[in-house]
């Protein structure tokens, strides 16, 4: 994730929906999300019809809950970790980087995921490592950091942190697509898991993750445990692992930014995202980033996080990769493989 790119982007991908439904007739709608194009004029939402709203919203929308009885080990809780290797993608993708934010970015390639990794490694703890494939050609030394423990995951986040919604159909497949072989050649694994780069989802995404093969999603927010995706209101066999800004490091660790909140303070949100988790017996996702949560002031953050829970009797909390979470949801709730769109 990237936060203030994502937030016009969550802006954009509104407009895209939006003006495509509102402006044409139901027979065109179908063609039209096929291939978005991003606007700037956009009809407010009560000069729509429900009929247009109700399109909108089903485009893809949460479907059955998929949260299971006991966690694996009878835990009472699950916590997923992950970290998006962003690194120089997001200066690079918008095409005007400069070397200044390009060494900025470089911080996470060179320090932070090595002292994230080594943060895990105290705590003999699994991750998910979503990574642009483009990231990890800048530096493909990182395949063997992530490696060499053998308990984490790599996924998918695009080739170069592109941003969905304002590509074309053809040029979101064609790049996901790549980068799906860029990282299973780099990493000698094919991928299960795909989140989208500023979880900037497109209209188009869906279709696309589930004709590549994907087996769980990661970048929507309609709830804090694992769900099935409805796409035009019907089940997809998708499994969603939620996310959230209260659980992103991005615009809250951004010395820049203005939400910018102290780490230690954020590590309190956590711990209290934990602990009703816990009494609800549900689940926790975290979205780290090793050029933001890798420098020494933010990794106390994390550390703080896992020292709470470390303290619970042992087997309390489950922690696991997102694919070691969206098999287990699976299997619980028998939902079955991946359902081939129609
Ligand atoms: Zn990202």
């Amino acid at each position: 994730m990237h936060a203030r790119q994502g937030a016009t982007a969550r802006v954009n991908a509104v407009a895209v929906i939006f003006t495509l439904v509102c402006s044409m007739g139901s027979a065109s709608r179908a063609a039209a999300q096929a291939q978005p194009v991003p606007v700037t004029s956009a009809k407010p939402g009560w000069q729509w019809s429900f009929d247009s709203a109700q399109t909108v919203v089903n485009t893809v929308r949460a479907g059955r809950d998929l949260s299971p009885a006991k966690w694996p080990g009878g835990a009472k809780a699950a916590v997923l970790l992950s970290f998006d290797v962003d690194n120089e993608t997001v200066a690079l993708r918008y095409g005007e980087p400069t070397v200044g934010s390009l060494s900025e970015a470089q911080y996470g390639a060179r320090v932070g995921l090595q002292r994230i990794v080594s943060l895990l490694d105290r705590y003999q703890l699994p991750a998910t490592f979503f990574v642009p494939s483009v990231s990890l050609r800048l530096t493909p030394t990182m395949a063997d950091v992530i490696k060499k423990s053998g308990r984490h995951e790599f996924a998918v986040h695009g080739w170069i942190h592109e941003l969905n919604t304002t590509l074309p159909d053809s040029v979101e497949r064609r790049l996901l697509t790549q980068a799906i072989a860029e990282l299973t050649q780099l990493t000698g694994t094919k991928p299960v898991g795909y989140r989208a780069p500023s979880w900037n989802f497109s209209p188009n995404t869906l279709s696309i993750v589930r004709d590549l093969g994907f087996r769980y999603e990661s970048s929507l927010m309609s709830d804090d445990r694992p769900y099935e995706l409805l796409q035009r209101g019907a089940p997809s066999g998708m499994v969603e692992i939620p996310v959230q800004w209260i659980l992103d490091d991005a615009p809250l660790f951004d010395p820049r930014g203005q939400r910018y909140a102290s780490p230690r303070e954020i590590a309190q949100v956590w711990i209290d995202e934990f602990d009703k988790a816990l009494e609800e017996h549900s689940m926790v996702v975290l979205t780290l980033h090793p050029h933001i949560s890798g420098h020494r002031s933010r990794i106390v953050a994390l550390e703080l996080f896992l020292a709470h829970i470390r303290k619970l009797p042992k087997g309390t909390v489950w922690f696991g990769t997102h694919a070691q979470a969206a098999d287990y949801v699976r299997a619980e709730a028998k939902l079955g493989e991946p359902v081939a769109r129609r």
